[in-house]
C-alpha cells in the first residue's frame, strides 16, 4: 500500500467513521425492518466533503463494469459523467436543492451510460444523513434502482397507447380521420376563430351512391370511396383538415384558405373524382356544400354546408353550392 500522508490519512480515517456510523445506524433499521435487498437495487453513501462514493456493487456492475475495473471508493463525478445530457441538468438542481436543505430528499430518475455506451435508467433516492452545526452537508446516504425494464416497459405502453389514440381518431376504410375527431377539429379551430379567418368548410356527398351499390356491389362501392379519399387527400394542403362524416358524406375544414380558394380546391376534386370513375367505366359523381364561419357552435356551422350540399343536390348534383 502507497504511503499516505497524515492528512490522507486524516481524511481516511474520518471518512471511515462516518460510514462505519452509518453502517452501524442502517444494521440496526435492517434488523427492524427485516429489510431484503432486491437483485436491481443498489445502495451507496457519499462522503460529501471528502467527495467519495462507496456503493454496493450492484451499482456499477449493473453498469456492465467489473469489480476490478472499479475501485473500491469512486467520486460523484464518476456518476454524473455518465449522466444522459439530457438528464444531467435536473439530477443536479435536484441533488443541490437537497444539500441545501430545501428538499425532504434527493429523488431522481435518469438514464446513466452503462460501458457498452447504452444507456439504463436508474431511479435514485437519498438523504443528507449528517451535516455539521453550521447545517452543510457532510454526508448522504441513498439507493438506486434499475429501472431500465419498468421504463422499457412504459415506453412500450405509451407508444400502444399513441397507437390506440390514432387508430380511435380514424375511420376504418379509409384511415381518413373520423366523425369525432372531426367536431373536435371544428371546435379547437372555431375556439380559436379569430385566428383561423376565414374558416372555410365543404361537405361532400357521392351521387346516387346507392344505386352504385345496388348495380356494382359493396365492394366497389367501397373502392370508390376510397378513391374519392384520396383525392381529397392529394388536394388538401398542410393545413387542411380531411375526415369522413359517415357513409359516403365526407368532410374538408381548410382553415388558412378563401372561399374563392377552397371553391377552386373543391371543383378540382369534384372534376378528378368523375374522371377517374369514367375511366372505371361508370359515371360517378360528386356534390359539394361549402360555408364560411361567422358565429355559432360546430354542429351549426356543419348544418350550414349541410344546406348548402342540400342545394346542390336539389339544383341537379355534381356541383358545388355556397
Ligand atoms: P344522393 O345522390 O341523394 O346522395 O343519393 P344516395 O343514393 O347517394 O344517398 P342515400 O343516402 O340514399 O344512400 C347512401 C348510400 O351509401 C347508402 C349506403 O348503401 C351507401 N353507403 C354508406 N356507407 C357505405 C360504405 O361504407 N360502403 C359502401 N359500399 N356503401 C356505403
Ligand atoms: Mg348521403
Ligand atoms: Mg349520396
Amino acid at each position: 500500500m502507497a504511503k499516505e500522508t497524515y492528512e490522507e490519512l486524516l481524511e481516511r480515517i474520518q471518512t471511515l467513521e462516518k460510514i462505519n456510523d452509518q453502517l452501524l445506524k442502517d444494521q440496526m433499521q435492517d434488523v427492524k425492518l427485516n429489510y431484503a435487498w432486491a437483485g436491481s437495487l443498489g445502495h451507496w453513501y457519499f462522503d460529501y466533503q471528502a467527495n467519495k462514493v462507496t456503493y454496493n456493487p450492484l451499482k456499477v456492475l449493473a453498469l456492465g463494469y467489473t469489480k476490478e475495473e472499479i475501485k473500491e471508493e469512486v467520486n460523484y463525478q464518476f456518476f454524473t459523467d455518465r449522466l444522459h445530457p439530457d438528464d444531467y441538468q435536473m439530477v443536479m438542481n435536484n441533488m443541490i436543492d437537497h444539500l441545501k436543505g430545501l428538499t425532504p430528499a434527493y429523488e431522481v430518475e435518469y438514464r446513466i451510460k452503462a460501458k457498452n455506451g447504452s444507456y439504463k435508467w436508474y431511479y435514485d433516492r437519498g438523504i443528507v444523513t449528517q451535516r455539521d452545526r453550521e447545517g452543510n452537508p457532510l454526508f448522504l446516504s441513498g439507493i438506486v434502482f434499475d429501472i431500465s425494464e419498468k421504463k422499457k416497459y412504459q415506453e412500450e405502453l405509451e407508444e400502444k397507447n399513441r397507437m390506440l389514440r390514432e387508430q380511435s381518431s380514424r375511420d376504418s376504410l379509409t384511415y381518413l380521420y373520423n366523425h369525432r375527431s372531426l367536431y373536435e377539429k371544428l371546435n379547437e379551430y372555431i375556439l380559436h376563430a379569430r385566428k383561423y379567418q376565414p374558416l372555410v368548410i365543404a361537405m361532400m356527398d357521392i351521387d346516387d351512391f346507392k344505386l352504385v351499390n345496388d348495380l356494382k356491389g359493396h365492394v366497389f362501392g367501397d373502392s370508390i370511396l376510397l378513391e374519392l379519399s384520396k383525392i381529397m387527400l392529394h388536394h388538401a394542403r398542410k393545413d387542411d383538415f380531411v375526415a369522413r362524416y359517415g357513409g359516403e358524406e365526407f368532410f374538408m375544414i381548410f382553415p388558412s384558405s378563401t372561399m374563392d380558394e377552397v371553391y377552386l380546391v373543391c371543383e378540382q376534386i369534384r372534376k378528378d373524382f368523375m374522371k377517374f370513375t369514367s375511366l372505371r367505366g361508370q359515371k360517378i359523381t360528386v356534390s359539394i356544400g361549402l360555408a364560411v364561419y361567422e358565429k355559432g357552435t360546430a354542429s351549426e356551422f356543419i348544418h350550414q354546408a349541410d344546406l348548402k350540399l342540400y342545394e346542390s343536390k336539389h339544383n341537379g348534383k355534381n356541383q358545388i353550392s355556397y
